[in-house]
């Protein structure tokens, strides 16, 4: 056969038949393709079931039932043939096949219903007519949008082993009747339209290739005609990540190797015939499944090509309904043969096997099947085992059900370390408990038995374990990383990534993005040292992340498009000094940790606060602050593992500005404070404008932060502010000019306070019931006195600590120290994650949600 084109087969599911739209829309679908084609009809949707469940009525006795499936199944025909073709010879030849159909079903079922039970012959004769009967239809439709289209029976095409229930096709004879029947109308342009899922035994009569068997029929017609392509037209987009009705974040898979689709196929995917990739394994000819709502999207691609190799986990299937048969007994401890006389067995009672595991003590041998057949293997075993029984060599053959069979397939799974570990950590995560494991040697896939109830949350597991939802998800993690995405990229955050960079590899910690209002920029490989310099010497410059190699976007939609990757326990980090808190509780819907240097999210009011801390612990993601007191200092630190240990914070007394610890130490020594402040800014301690530090803002959002951590559930305090109301208002330049008019009157403070042993401080207290900052005098050969430059302190008073509290001290300022208190924040979090971890300040919060 030679023909411009490449011929493909198409297969239409009953998803997609669903109703006389469905059956317009594959016929528009067939109509509109230049080439050559062949299709095969699924029956419409919910007719197999329907003819099954009529005939077990019928043999139940219950002939209302099987008369009223016969009535339903004429009807529902009868309505779509009306719909679908104007009056007329086709219509009037097509109602008759229906009736003769239904009358023929009806006939049947009263057959079965003498003898009381439905033999496999039998029934696979019964539910023959859904195909039979959707591919003439089909056919009609297709010639009704204006092709040459022709019904041919499946029965004249598909050879088949004679397998009622469940048949194998026998691909030479096929292939020689396939080439003979189709091949003169496909060269003459007309689309053969053949039933799907039936086929015909040696003795001619109809049989069956078990559920959702017409997937095969596709492959095997591609086979035998060497089509270029089979496509499969179903309800979902294409093959997913797992069954999306049980994981609703299964993601598309865009291709698979054969191998590994055969896997998925085995494994229970409903999504394709367990078979059906048999016939094509070892062609060039792709297997396409494609969205039948949507025919423009690519769906999924299973052909010989391997691609990404890199996430060797590809899907979790399922099996559902399985046994578990066991062999077990002492004595069958190293007897050769045991195992083949086990298979052997049950291979002749023709039952399939989908999962074997063996314990290396040999003294059990168990396997999945199907929970009907269950029943039938215990027979042949017990009847293959009889002397064994008989002697105590195997002492017993038992079933399980209730079972199913998870798995996890992909083709890099060989090789790649960990991944068994990865699952078996996710089920132990999620309570699963695991019945029995085997891992083919292939390594293409882990498969494991759970209890029926456990599937759901297993499946759940091992997906998100893997992170398959997400763009390049699939991979193990040797080393787990952490992620972690900057929220401003200024002064500390350049510091910060800096220090990542720093470790030179030897970190598990990774810049994968910054944001800025501009825009943001991301690579979930992390963005390199190199890269991370440019755009911080870019940055120093005045340059905006959008207008440096970023994408323009608000951060809200950049930590979207960030989330949608597979980054490992990714962190936001806050180093902005805006109010964040709506973007952070976005972040922590996304997943992320956060990280704040920030101090306006948490020091606001009660409620924002609250509201912040309860998302987290709804999401079960960390906060972490040190950074906003004392900047690397262990203050928040200390005070957990104060709690920690069972001392209780009474009161905490600090001098936590680094600024005005600057500036008030500065003029101690006799410096204006004018030139006091103005070194404080160009030396960077200050913020550009030093009235924010000056008005004690800084300083009272610090005291907020340590009160909260003791449950105090107030506002911020008013602080003591240094700046006087004539100069609040005024620009930045007049403010730095009129400064020195206040010199004087510092000058003169400062005095009076030496003549009395004392210094100037800024000092902020907090305790569990109130919080203040204030500018006052200490002793200068106090701890707080002896203070110089911008050294931070603070004492922390406790049950144990009530005399002579205890005191952390030293530098507090500065984006070199800010950025290590935010790095030992981040390792903090990659160490705790997993163990369970909530910030200490959540609990009070929880105390008063719960009250
Ligand atoms: P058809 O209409 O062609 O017979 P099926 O109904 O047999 O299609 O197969 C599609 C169904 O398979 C989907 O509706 C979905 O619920 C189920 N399914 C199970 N596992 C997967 C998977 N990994 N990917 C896609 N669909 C799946
Ligand atoms: N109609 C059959 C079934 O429901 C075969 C198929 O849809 O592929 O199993
Ligand atoms: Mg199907």
């Amino acid at each position: 056969m030679r023909h411009s084109s490449p011929l493909e087969i198409w297969k239409f599911g009953g998803a997609s038949l669903a109703d006389a739209r469905g059956v317009e829309r594959a016929a528009g679908l067939i109509a509109a393709h230049p080439g050559p084609l062949v299709v095969v009809a699924s029956a419409f949707g919910g007719v197999t079931d329907l003819l099954l469940d009529g005939a077990r009525a019928a043999t139940a006795g219950k002939r209302d039932e099987a008369a009223r499936a016969a009535a339903t199944f004429l009807r529902r025909h009868r309505e779509v043939v009306h719909s679908i073709t104007p009056r007329g010879t086709l219509r009037r030849t097509l109602l008759a096949a229906i009736d003769a159909a239904a009358r023929e079903y009806r006939e049947l079922s009263a057959a079965v219903g003498v003898l009381g039970h439905v033999e496999a012959r039998a029934s696979d004769l019964l539910v023959s007519r859904g195909e039979r009967v959707s591919a003439r239809v089909l056919a009609a439709a297709v010639q009704v949008a204006r092709r040459r289209a022709t019904y041919v029976d499946a029965v004249e095409v598909i050879a088949t082993d004679g397998q009622y229930g469940g048949a194998a096709p026998n691909l030479a004879v096929t292939s020689r009747r396939a080439r003979r029947i189709l091949g003169p109308l496909i060269e003459t342009r007309t689309i053969p339209v053949v039933p799907g899922f039936i086929g015909y035994a040696p003795d001619g009569s109809i049989t069956t290739l078990g559920r959702g068997g017409s997937d095969l029929t596709a492959t095997v017609l591609g086979r035998a005609l060497r089509a270029a392509r089979v496509v499969l037209w179903k309800d979902v987009p294409g093959i997913l990540t797992a069954d999306p009705r049980l994981v609703p974040d299964a993601r598309l898979i865009p291709q698979l190797h054969h191998r590994e689709a055969a896997e998925v196929a085995h494994y229970g995917a409903k999504v394709l015939h367990p078979r059906a990739l048999i016939p094509i394994a070892d062609t060039r000819i792709v297997l396409h499944v494609r969205s039948f709502l949507d025919p423009n999207q690519p769906g999924t691609e299973v052909s010989a090509r391997r691609t990404s190799i890199g996430y060797p986990v590809k899907a979790v299937a399922t099996v559902h309904r399985q046994a578990v048969l066991t062999v077990a007994g002492k004595g069958m401890i190293g007897v050769h043969g045991i195992a083949a006389r086990t298979f052997a067995a049950v291979d002749a009672e023709r039952l399939s096997v989908s999962t074997i595991f063996q314990a290396s003590s040999e003294s059990s041998i168990g396997f999945t099947l199907p929970e009907p057949e269950a029943e039938r293997g215990v027979r042949a075993l017990r009847h293959a085992f009889r002397d064994e029984l008989a002697n105590g060599l195997i002492d017993s053959v038992s079933a399980r059900p209730g079972t199913a069979v998870v798995a996890v397939v992909g083709d890099g799974m060989a090789g790649t370390p960990g991944i068994a570990a990865r699952v078996f950590a996710a089920l132990a995560d999620g309570s699963v408990n695991v019945v029995a494991i085997a891992q083919g040697s292939s390594e293409r896939n882990i498969s494991l038995v759970v209890t029926e109830s456990d599937v759901p949350v297993a499946v759940r597991q091992i997906h998100s374990a893997f992170q398959l939802s997400k763009i390049g998800g699939g991979r193990p993690i040797s080393t787990p990383r952490t992620d972690v995405v900057m929220l401003g990229f200024g002064r500390v955050g350049r510091a910060l990534a800096d220090q990542i960079a720093g470790a030179n590899g030897e970190s598990d910690v990774r810049v994968v993005g910054l944001l800025d209002r501009s825009g943001y920029v991301f690579d979930p490989r992390g963005l390199s040292r190199r890269r991370l310099l440019n755009l911080a010497h870019a940055k120093d410059a005045g340059a905006q992340l959008a207008a440096i190699g970023g994408r323009r976007a608000s951060s809200a939609e950049a930590l979207t498009t960030m989330a949608s990757h597979a980054v490992t326990r990714p962190v936001l980090v806050d180093v902005t000094s805006e109010e964040t808190s709506d973007l952070l509780r976005a972040a922590l819907g996304h997943g992320f940790h956060l990280v704040l240097a920030n101090k306006k999210p948490l020091a606001g009011s009660a409620e924002t606060c609250a509201q912040l801390m309860t998302d987290a612990a709804a999401a079960r993601r960390q906060i972490r602050y040190e950074a906003t007191v004392g900047a690397g200092l262990p203050i928040i630190d200390t005070y957990h593992k104060l709690v920690d240990t069972g001392d209780r914070v009474l009161r905490i007394d600090g001098c936590v500005s680094g600024t005005l610890m600057f500036v008030l130490s500065a003029i101690t020594s006799g410096a204006a404070f004018s030139e006091a402040v103005r070194e404080a800014v160009e030396r960077g301690y200050a913020e550009p404008d030093p009235r924010e530090d000056l008005s004690g803002r800084d300083a009272a959002r610090k005291a907020v932060i340590l009160a909260r951590l003791m449950g105090y559930q107030g506002a911020a305090p008013a602080p003591d502010d240094l700046v006087p109301r004539s100069l609040a208002r005024v620009t930045l330049g007049d403010f730095m000019k009129r400064l020195p008019s206040l010199d004087a009157e510092w000058a003169a403070r400062v005095r009076r306070e030496a003549s009395r042993g004392r210094v100037l401080r800024y000092v902020v207290t907090a305790t569990p019931r109130s919080v203040s900052a204030r500018l006052t005098s200490v002793p200068a050969s106090s701890a707080m006195g002896a203070l110089e430059g911008t050294r931070n302190l603070v004492a922390f008073t406790t049950r144990r600590y009530r005399t002579e509290p205890l005191v952390v001290s030293g530098p507090g300022a500065g984006p070199e120290v800010t950025a290590a208190g935010i790095l030992n924040d981040i390792h903090g979090i990659a160490g705790a994650v997993g163990r369970g971890f909530m910030p200490r300040l959540l609990e009070h919060y929880w105390r008063l949600k719960i009250s």
